[in-house]
């Protein structure tokens, strides 16, 4: 019988600190594979985007807040924008080395523009996911986040010791 009365402290949150992955139960890797394959790296739900440019505001399986701060997208932005230059400078590297010395410039550059143009397009909707879930990675659920149900170890809830009776 140790429930102390209710007191209107404010909530100062208290700072404890378990990685996301704790608190769902999963390896981190699985959070990064599920952004890969465009779900949500939260629970692992599908139908996160209602076409392939709408994302939905929420995970409609465990409620997830995507946007979880005000520019959350610019790490994706700059997640997509990486994976397509990188793409481009091996793809230019590979062909260079491969066909050397007769490099088809014209060809090679041609490729090139399709990756620019196309390549942030169809890595558009995974780029969203997978940078949730590196956000996911960095910066642990808050409390109201996330449909409880999805959690298993709660800080706030989970605080006292386990095995008292
Ligand atoms: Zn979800």
């Amino acid at each position: 019988m140790d429930q102390a009365p209710r007191s209107p402290q404010p909530r100062r949150r208290p700072r404890k600190h378990v990685p996301t992955p704790v608190q769902l139960g999963v390896r981190p890797s699985t959070l990064l594979w599920r952004g890969l394959f465009i779900r949500c790296p939260a629970c692992g739900g599908r139908h996160v985007f209602r076409n392939w440019f709408a994302m939905a505001d929420r995970c409609p399986t465990c409620t997830l807040r995507f946007e979880r701060v005000e520019g959350h997208w610019i790490g994706s932005l700059g997640l997509n924008t990486t994976v397509v230059f990188t793409v481009m400078l091996l793809v230019l590297l590979g062909g260079s080395i491969v066909t050397y010395p007769d490099v088809p410039l014209g060809p090679l550059l041609g490729t090139e523009m399709a990756i620019a143009l196309l390549g942030p397009v169809v890595f558009f909707p995974p780029s969203r996911t997978l940078w949730t879930a590196t956000d996911l990675l960095m910066r642990p659920l808050d409390a109201g986040e996330i449909d409880p149900r999805f959690v298993v170890v709660d800080p706030e809830r989970d605080r006292r010791p386990r095995g008292g009776t």
